[in-house]
């Protein structure tokens, strides 16, 4: 249901075409209609009733990246994410969800048990079928997502792993881990990298049990009933759990978390989302340490939705600096054309955006990029990969561990 917010909003939209100059789909595409100012056009006609809800539509506001970097360069301060979010959702509800994803968002994504089986089963796949690899990345068939370089999913979930609280003696404070679906099933060394580094400090950290996915896939195609109930699932789930504070090494959950938990939950989850914190945010504000910097050249991606969803991109910088021979590149916070639903469904697009990304990358020297998000890492370890780079894509908490001389 479309409301009189979303009626403001629109409005406020002055159609100067300042978000076309910075929008990476506008760029790549030069498509009016995968652009804020044409989405936002589309939402007027909607609204008129010139247009009425279609496939087509659903088309065009699917190929947004949601990246977020118009809303912070738009001169009439449109919040253009609520704008494209209450679209979808209202596409939702007149000409529903498509049948596999709402499928696998409602039987899978509520249920952990169903999707540690699924997830299992993929991994056998994995390692029985023969694919080409490019050091631990193997090679998907075209016919099968595109000719995707993909990483190995791992033999034992973050959760199951992790079930046990290390238990620390005389911890300064206990904080909750919310692990996020890519963390938990393939980049696991993340997780072990965030708990050693976090332990070292002699901080706790409890892996609750009952945490499901964050909702953003769901959210992504309007699918407001899972995103609600995995929302209250977690925001139950860590409120039982009684910690200090919540962190995440994900940037994508992380902005789930603080920005649209409020919007479908309401005040309820503030004591939820009061507590919330980025690994590198956590670790700038808490920790105090001398690391030994590593004789490497990193560099450093802003993935959007720490960079323009939270304003985070000092503290990975100020943790990189201490750690390793820190190497900025050219426009690190431009996209690396990552992002789920979207990746999914325009992949030839998202490997033009991330053109610029791999070319900065080798053009900065580094050996190693570093980034928090590990749906941008998947991305860059695609795009690496095809080309044969020997540069390597790690997390900010990887690189602090490892500086930290920690034990394995
Ligand atoms: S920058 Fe803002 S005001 Fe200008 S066209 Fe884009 S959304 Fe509208
Ligand atoms: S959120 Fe990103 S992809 Fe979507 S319109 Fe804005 S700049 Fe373009």
């Amino acid at each position: 249901m479309l409301t009189t917010e979303w009626e403001t909003e629109i409005n406020k939209c002055a159609k100067c075409g300042k978000c076309r100059s910075i929008c990476p789909v506008f760029i790549e595409t030069g498509n009016e209609s995968m652009v804020a100012r044409g989405r936002i056009s589309l939402a007027d006609a909607l609204r008129s009733g010139e247009i009425i809800h279609t496939e087509r539509l659903r088309e065009y506001l699917l190929s947004c990246k949601k990246c977020l970097r118009c809303s912070h360069v738009c001169p009439s301060g449109v919040d253009y994410d609520f704008i494209i979010q209450a679209m979808l959702d209202d596409l939702a509800n007149h000409i529903g969800i498509w049948l596999i994803p709402r499928i696998v968002f409602r039987l899978f994504l509520t249920r952990r048990w169903l999707f540690n089986l699924l997830l299992k089963t993929a991994s056998i796949f994995q390692r029985v079928v023969p694919l080409k690899r490019h050091g631990t990345m193997r090679h998907l068939p075209f016919m099968f997502m595109g000719g995707r370089w993909i990483p190995p999913l791992a033999k034992e979930s973050v959760l199951k792993k992790y079930r046990n609280t290390r238990k620390i003696k005389s911890p300064k404070m206990k904080v909750g881990f919310y692990v996020g679906c890519l963390i938990n099933y393939i980049y696991t060394d993340i997780a072990d990298a965030v708990i050693e580094v976090l332990n070292h400090f002699e901080i706790e950290v409890v892996v609750p049990q009952g945490q499901l996915c964050c909702g953003i896939p769901a959210r992504s195609l309007g699918d407001i009933k899972t995103a609600r109930k995995l929302a209250e699932t977690n925001v139950e789930v860590f409120e039982k759990a009684n910690v200090d504070f919540i962190i995440n090494a994900c940037a994508t959950c992380g902005r789930t978390l603080k920005r649209d938990y409020p919007r479908i939950l309401g005040e309820r989850c503030l004591k939820f989302t009061n507590k919330l914190y980025d690994i590198s945010e956590f670790i700038e504000k808490y920790c105090t340490y001398e690391a030994k910097s590593l004789n490497t050249k990193i560099t450093y991606h802003d993935p959007c939705h720490l960079y323009w969803g939270q304003n985070i991109s000092k503290q990975p910088r100020d943790i990189l600096r201490r750690s390793s021979g820190f190497q900025e590149m050219e426009n690190p916070e431009r996209c690396c054309g990552g992002g789920g639903v979207f990746n999914l469904l325009h992949y030839d697009l998202a490997r033009k955006i991330g053109e610029y990304k791999t070319k900065a990358i080798e053009k900065s020297g580094a050996d190693v990029v570093a980034t928090g998000c590990p749906g941008c890492r998947l991305q860059i370890e695609d795009l690496l990969a095809a080309q044969g780079s020997a540069v390597k894509c790690t997390h900010t908490i990887q690189v602090l561990r490892d500086a930290l001389l920690l034990p394995r």
